[in-house]
This record gives C-alpha cells, sequence and structure tokens, in this order.
C-alpha cells in the first residue's frame, strides 16, 4: 500500500479507523510499531505535539542522541498551504514516549514525517502524500540552473553593495528568479520597475535583461551612478538592432511583447522594429524595402526556427544575425531537457514564471506530451502529480540556483527511494569579464 499510517497520541489501545484514505493508529508505542509493519505501510506520518500557530512538519527530528532528517516536508508543507492551512517546518525534538517509536520508523526506510496540528487538513493533505510513496528513478537534465550571463549578473550587484553599501537601486528583477531576488534583498538590494523610484544619486545595477537608450537617458538625467549587468549576449543583439538600423533595413524583433529584454532591444530603434511573436504575426507583415530579424536570447529553438523560415517565405532577402541570437544556455537546456523528456512519466523544471527560458523548458516537455510544471522549489511540488510516476525528468532554468535542484532531489527522496541518474548533453565552460570598473575588488573575478 502506498496510502499513510497516522500514527495519533499514546493513548490506551484502539482498533485502526480508515478515513481519507489515511489509516490511524493510536495506542502504545511497542504495539504501534508492530502494527505499522503488519499494515507494510508505504508511509508513516507520526503525529507530534499539536501547534497553535496552524501545522508543523519537521524536516529534522532528534531524539535523545540522535538525529534524522525528513526531506519531503516542505513538499507535505506546501500541499498544506494550497489547501489554506498554514504550516510550518520545522527542527523539533521528539516527545520522550514517542521518541524511540519515532526513530524506528524513520530507521526502517519508509517515508516519513512528523506532523503536529489537528487541523481537519491534515487528513486529507496527509492522504495525497502518502499516496506519491514510492520508489523512483530521477533523470536530470546536464546542463541546468545557472549560466554565464546570470552569474555574473548576481555578482555584480554583489560587488556593488560591497563597493557602495546598501541599498543599492536595482531596475527590474537582475534575473528572473524569485530566491535570487530575495536573497538579493536580504542583502540590501531594493528593486524597482522604473527609475523615478531610485532616488537621485543614487547608484542603480541595469539587469541582465537589457534597457533601451531611452532608460539610459532617464538614468543620466537623474545623475544615477549606473551598473551595468546587462548580459554580454543580449549586449550583442542591441549592437546587431544599431547596425542593422543603420543601414536602413527593417528589423523584425521574433521574442515576446512585454518582456523586458524585447522591449530593451526594441528601443534600440523603435520607429523600424517591429515586434512578431509567431507565424500569425508574420502574416500580417507589411514590409517595404530591406528586411532584416533578430530574436530574443531565450526562445525556444524549434519554435522561432519555424517564425525565421516564414520571414524567409515572405522576405526572401532577409538577413539575420551572423550568429544566432538564441543563447547557448537557453539552446543547451532545451538540447538536455529533449535527452531526457522521452524516458519521463512526468517533468519539473525549477524556474519563476516569469522566467522566458524556464517556461520554454515547460513547454517543450508538453510538446513531447508529457506532463511537466513549473516549480520555484520543493514545496510547489503537488504529491498529487507524483502518484504512479515512476521516472521523473528534472531540469532548472538559467536563472535558477543550482541549490534548488539538491533541494528538490532531496525532497523527492522523502517518498521512497531514488536513484539519480544525469543525462549530460553539453559541458558549459563560458563564463564573462566584468564590467571594466567593477573588476578591482580583491581576489575577485577580472
Ligand atoms: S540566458 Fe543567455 S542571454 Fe540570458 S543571461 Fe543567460 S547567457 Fe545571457
Amino acid at each position: 500500500m502506498t496510502t499513510p499510517v497516522v500514527l495519533c497520541e499514546l493513548a490506551a489501545e484502539s482498533a485502526a479507523t480508515v478515513t481519507h484514505g489515511v489509516t490511524m493508529l493510536a495506542g502504545a508505542a511497542g504495539s504501534l510499531l508492530a502494527a505499522v509493519e503488519e499494515l507494510n505501510a508505504g508511509a508513516v506520518a507520526v503525529r507530534g505535539r499539536p501547534s497553535p500557530a496552524g501545522v508543523t512538519i519537521a524536516a529534522e527530528v532528534t531524539g535523545p542522541g540522535w538525529g534524522r532528517r525528513c526531506p519531503s516536508a516542505p513538499i507535505l508543507a506546501g500541499e498544506f498551504r494550497r489547501r489554506g492551512c498554514p504550516a510550518t517546518v520545522v527542527r523539533t525534538h521528539t516527545d520522550p514516549d514517542t521518541a524511540e517509536l519515532t526513530r524506528q520508523i524513520i530507521d526502517s526506510g519508509r517515508p516519513a514525517v512528523l506532523v503536529g496540528g489537528e487541523e481537519p487538513a491534515v487528513l486529507t493533505a496527509l492522504s495525497a502524500w502518502g499516496a506519491a510513496a514510492g520508489s523512483r528513478r530521477i533523470l536530470l537534465a546536464g546542463p541546468r540552473s545557472f549560466c554565464a550571463g546570470v552569474e555574473r549578473a548576481i555578482e555584480i550587484v554583489d560587488r556593488a553593495l560591497t563597493r557602495h553599501g546598501r541599498p543599492v537601486y536595482v531596475r527590474k528583477q537582475i534575473v528572473h528568479n524569485l530566491h535570487v531576488v530575495q536573497e538579493l534583498e536580504q542583502r540590501g538590494a531594493i528593486f524597482v520597475d522604473e527609475l523615478a523610484e531610485v532616488p537621485t544619486g543614487s547608484v542603480v545595477v541595469f539587469s541582465a535583461h537589457g534597457v533601451s537608450p531611452a532608460v539610459r537617458l532617464q538614468a543620466l538625467d537623474r545623475r544615477l551612478q549606473v551598473v551595468d549587468a546587462t548580459c554580454p549576449l543580449v549586449t550583442k543583439v542591441h549592437s546587431e538592432a544599431k547596425r542593422f538600423a543603420a543601414r536602413g533595413d527593417t528589423i523584425v524583433l521574433v521574442g515576446h511583447a512585454g518582456h523586458e529584454e524585447s522591449e530593451g532591444t526594441l528601443g534600440e530603434a523603435p520607429d523600424r522594429t517591429v515586434l512578431v511573436q509567431n507565424e500569425q504575426d508574420v502574416d500580417r507583415l507589411e514590409i517595404d524595402g530591406p528586411v532584416s530579424y533578430l530574436t530574443q536570447t531565450t526562445l525556444a529553438v524549434d519554435e522561432a526556427g519555424r517564425v525565421v523560415d516564414a520571414l524567409r517565405a515572405r522576405y526572401p532577402h532577409l538577413t539575420g544575425p551572423s550568429t544566432e541570437d538564441i543563447c547557448y544556455a537557453t539552446t543547451n537546456r532545451q538540447d538536455a531537457l529533449r535527452a531526457v523528456v522521452a524516458d519521463a512519466d512526468l517533468v519539473l523544471v525549477i524556474g519563476s514564471v516569469n522566467s522566458s527560458n524556464s517556461v520554454r523548458l515547460v513547454e517543450l516537455a508538453h510538446r513531447h506530451a508529457t506532463a511537466a510544471h513549473l516549480i520555484d522549489d520543493a514545496s510547489d511540488i503537488d504529491p498529487a502529480w507524483l502518484a504512479g510516476v515512476h521516472t521523473v525528468g528534472l531540469t532548472a532554468g538559467a536563472s535558477v540556483p543550482p541549490r534548488l535542484v539538491t533541494e528538490v532531489i532531496g525532497a523527492l527522496g522523502g517518498f521512497g527511494e531514488t536513484t539519480v541518474q544525469e543525462r549530460q548533453v553539453a559541458a558549459e565552460t563560458i563564463r564573462f569579464g566584468l564590467p571594466k570598473d567593477m573588476r578591482t575588488e580583491a581576489g575577485g573575478r577580472r
């Protein structure tokens, strides 16, 4: 069975009762353990101390002289929160009455958690968690996580904070990842949408996605001290836009409306650039004279290729960039996911909802008819997705810290035995130098 057994308060002996697919046992510690073994439980929850602040779930349990981890705690906490029940992940010391029982259950190798709280949602959430219990394989796509442009942008903010002290303002999210932004906020970065929010004379960092010339002018007007974290591969697209516009071309930019990178590129030659998002947009174009195209760096390679093919069919003399604008990191992450998706029952893509390259990975999995979800971290995993899933394909967008991948693997391990196999399709050795005025910190990268 995979449904969980909940061990209740250690009261007098009582029979097992089943509710919400969860078997509840109450009794003395020795008889409880024997009962669990008899039931051949797939997952076991031990009812801990009730908490006045909603439900508590132990990520780590200690007893006299021992300590054990319960890695699926963040996923179970997320399940409670989605059911409207506040849940906190804690480290906890077991009651003397339950310590030995808890240790034996965890050491038995079954998925196990210690849950405190009396809310009605406890049983239904445990039921979903228990239904996901079982051994499975994780197919890890490589490359994944941080690219060279993201590492450089984060280091630039870090150095700006070291050099100028708090606060350092950042226009837009430095990279599109919730965790990166939160960590930099804690270190003193203030993220703003517009330069009008930045006090005159302050230090402001431009994000990895780049800005239009109009934004640079505005910064000059406000006498802001600009630190530019634009990815060099985005700067390359801006240079191409300037070159194509200077020779009199109409530029067709293949990209997503409203994305910061597209807005920045459009701003290089706003009167000579049109944005297309798909082949239907190409059909509607009416352009006289020479036409060239550029693309956003984080598009789906195959989709963008179809749009460019449609452009070439309409404008046979179309010219384009000397090398593809879709960057190496986007291409590699898509190739890597292609290498695992056919063998996966479910794909998990770690990334934030506004991360273009992460969203493209989810879409790629869907195009291969594989269920796929975008998650910011382990707490976003709905246990229902895992029921009946034997192989999980796992990847992460270019703005995702590698530690989140490790955490998700650990959390999946909390449902049962996991084996992890990596399929690496490319080695990434690219690194970008820092802007000249950021290279002077001792011991740092030049
Ligand atoms: S995804 Fe590509 S363009 Fe964007 S920051 Fe990374 S390397 Fe640069």
